[in-house]
């Protein structure tokens, strides 16, 4: 992956994430009604937990694209980071920065 095509992804990738954590309003609402519909009705309450943990499941994998992106000077994971990285403008590694 080039430089321009680095930034271009590690943007996209974060956006996504930013985009999923409102998304949880709308998201969650489906989920719940969908588990609601499929779980037997002594275990409805189950639904928003399994709705959550859906949302979470997802969430985990879209960060993970985020931190396992790897620099395209240095080869070193750029963003690695316990929660996620919200900032994607310099590796951590090399310094290697975003100008655009
Ligand atoms: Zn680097």
């Amino acid at each position: 992956m080039d430089r321009e095509g680095f930034w271009l992804e590690a943007k996209r990738r974060r956006n996504h994430v930013l985009l999923w954590i409102p998304a949880w309003l709308v998201v969650g609402l489906v989920l719940v009604a969908l588990f609601k519909a499929i779980l037997p009705s002594d275990k409805l309450s189950l639904a928003p937990m399994l709705a959550l943990a859906v949302w979470f499941g997802i969430f985990m994998y879209l960060r993970e694209r985020i931190v396992s992106m790897r620099c395209y000077r240095c080869g070193e994971r750029a963003f690695a980071q316990i929660w996620f990285p919200l900032n994607v403008s310099k590796c951590k590694h090399c310094g290697a920065a975003n100008e655009t």
